[in-house]
């Protein structure tokens, strides 16, 4: 941590939604943010309204909502007419096929129209909209559709033979399949329901506490962890992609998180629109030439993005920016994963302005740290709170239980938020005893740890817990290790996160082999391969060592931290204390 910032009053005057950060954090309340979205009569709420109807009754129908670009480079436009008439008819199809306020639809898709028209659709009819990660392989994809009760999915034919179909006998709950291409057996053709569906429908009017998103996170031990946020929460995304991201109406806003992530959700579809900008959704995964193609032809003013993408675009030197002319572009924020300072400050060289590092979690549901386009950046700091939010660095009293709040700065502790924002979590989904932990005398847990510095911006230092960060993606080791102990050969495993320069950490795996079972590199491969088929390339180790034992607590959990520190020659630590805590 060094002392370097970013002065925002030195240059080009800064004109933000925001003019002076500390009296509207002192002023600010989330009343102020309740007026800025519609409502419908009676206390009632839907996101879909807050994003798409009220601009089209507002006369803004003919805006563009969302401008795709294929893999192969064509552009479709949707106006938020067009985007509201769409959605509409996804809502009829539900409804004609059966499906009621409160059930569950399911999404397993890449970067496409239906997957936001799906979103919006479900939302409309009262239902429940859950992204998945379309590169998990079929166990992530089972375990979280068994544990959210998916009634319906809406995926590709691909997706669907390869992922899904062996697990239908397995989820009593999924009723239909719609399919977006050419419907296999079994499944609903998408576009034909689409075809005879009409374009009107009445948005459902919702409590504002009745359930609209479902995101999976992982945990260290055990099931995934199903989020629940309600329709209440786009008061904070809207509030916060106008406050944090600089969002304003007319903006060509570029979100390039996968959709199957929280980000894709709060800043790939609701914020954006919420906040009425035009959003640029390209369909293909990174590309260094492609992404400052569409930066410049699109003219992009602001571009959400993440840092292992920035480490690739820093990687490839400013060669490939030449001639690119990013003269449009106001804004630029990262998230998911610590922003390293070199990328900040190179960014300030290449593009002009920096990399604005935010900070949340899928619990959060939306920007609760962030640097914002007002005030200063301090390359390698997440930022400040945003108004309406309070954070704090946390320490709790081994011996009375007691949480007592850091006040000296610089001091590592656990990263808290004081509980009561409209897009926190409502509750993990049929877990209560784990939604309980994460708070203590009114402050939510983060899992964090962190620093707090002189001037109040907060630093990242890792996590508490196991959990491992590999571009951009939560991944809980419990869920590796359950599929690794699956293969014959394997009779333990032990699962951590190991540094990497680009996507910042990468899942290691140590298996010590069932008796009969020889050490080879054949075996190696074999498990390797049984990892990927059942839990995706983005989740499966990246390396498998073999190992005699694994280190163990008195009661037999397997020591990831020691597991780590070993492997990366680390000081072991205080043995006593590395019980990993059950989350
Ligand atoms: P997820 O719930 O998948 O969005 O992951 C949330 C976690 O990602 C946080 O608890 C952090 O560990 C990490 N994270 C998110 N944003 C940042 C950031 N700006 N800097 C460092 N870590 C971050």
């Amino acid at each position: 941590m060094d002392d370097t910032r970013i002065t925002k009053s030195d240059g080009v005057k800064i004109v933000s939604n925001m003019t002076d950060y500390t009296s509207l954090s002192a002023t600010f309340s989330w009343t102020d943010a309740r007026a800025l979205v519609d409502g419908l009569p009676e206390g009632k709420m839907n996101i879909a309204h807050e994003a798409v109807d009220r601009h089209v009754t507002a006369g803004h129908g003919e805006q563009l909502a969302l401008r795709w670009i294929t893999k192969s480079g064509q552009r479709h436009d949707f106006s938020y007419g067009d985007l509201q008439r769409e959605a509409n008819r996804f809502a009829n199809v539900l409804r004609a096929r059966g499906f009621q306020k409160g059930d569950r639809v399911y999404a397993l898709l890449g970067r496409v129209p239906q997957l936001y028209i799906a979103a919006l659709g479900t939302l409309k009819a009262g239902c429940t909209f859950c992204p998945l990660f379309s590169a998990f392989g079929p166990e992530p994809i089972r375990a979280r559709m068994e544990i959210g009760g998916a009634n319906a999915l809406i995926t590709t034919a691909r997706l669907y033979e390869r992922k899904v179909k062996s697990l239908r006998s397995a989820l009593p709950d999924l009723r239909d399949v719609f399919v977006i291409d050419d419907a296999p057996e079994d499944t609903l053709s998408l576009a034909d329901l689409m075809r005879w569906a009409g374009d009107a429908f009445e948005t459902e009017p919702m409590d504002r506490e009745d359930t609209a998103l479902l995101h999976f996170t992982s945990g260290t031990t055990g099931k995934p962890k199903g989020v629940v946020h309600v329709h209440e929460a786009v008061v904070a995304h809207n509030w916060t992609g106008h406050i944090a991201l600089d969002l304003r109406a007319g903006d060509v806003y570029w979100c390039t998180a996968d959709p199957g992530w929280v980000t894709g959700t709060s800043y790939g579809i609701v914020a954006p629109l919420t906040n009425r900008v035009s959003m640029i959704v390209d369909e293909a995964e990174f590309d260094v030439a492609r992404w400052y193609e569409t930066l410049e032809s699109e003219g992009v003013t602001v571009w959400y993005t993440a840092p292992t993408a920035i480490r690739m675009l820093m990687k490839a030197g400013t060669g490939p920016m030449q001639h690119h002319d990013f003269a449009a572009l106001r804004f630029m924020a990262s998230v998911g994963e610590p922003l390293n300072p070199e990328a900040v400050v190179w960014a300030s060289k290449a593009f002009g302005k920096p990399f604005h590092d935010n900070w949340w979690q899928t619990e959060t549901g939306g920007i609760m740290i962030a640097n914002f386009a007002a005030t200063d950046v301090k390359p390698g700091s997440m930022g400040q709170p945003l108004p309406g939010i309070k954070a704090g660095i946390v320490e709790k009293d081994e011996d009375t239980g007691v949480l007592r709040e850091v006040t000296e700065p610089h001091t590592m502790g656990e990263l808290a938020l004081r509980a009561g924002w409209p897009s926190m979590m409502r509750g993990y989904l049929h877990e209560q005893a784990r939604y309980d932990k994460c708070f203590l005398d009114g402050w939510y847990l983060t899992g964090d740890l962190a620093l707090r510095d002189e001037d109040g911006y907060f630093w990242f230092v890792g996590r508490a817990d196991d959990l491992i960060k590999s571009a951009g993606h939560l991944i809980g080791p419990f869920e590796v290790e359950s599929v690794l102990i699956e293969h014959e050969a394997v009779a333990e495993a032990g699962v951590i996160g190991i540094p990497d320069e680009t996507a910042g950490e990468v899942v290691k795996a140590f298996v010590t082999l069932r008796q009969g079972f020889d050490e080879s590199e054949d075996l190696r491969l074999d498990i390797l391969a049984h990892a990927r088929k059942k839990l995706g390339p983005a989740v499966a180790p990246k390396e498998i060592a073999f190992s005699e034992d694994l280190p163990k607590t008195r009661s037999g959990k397997i020591m990831r931290r020691l597991l780590k520190a070993r492997a990366l020659g680390l000081p072991e630590g205080d043995l006593s204390t590395m019980e990993s805590d059950e989350t």
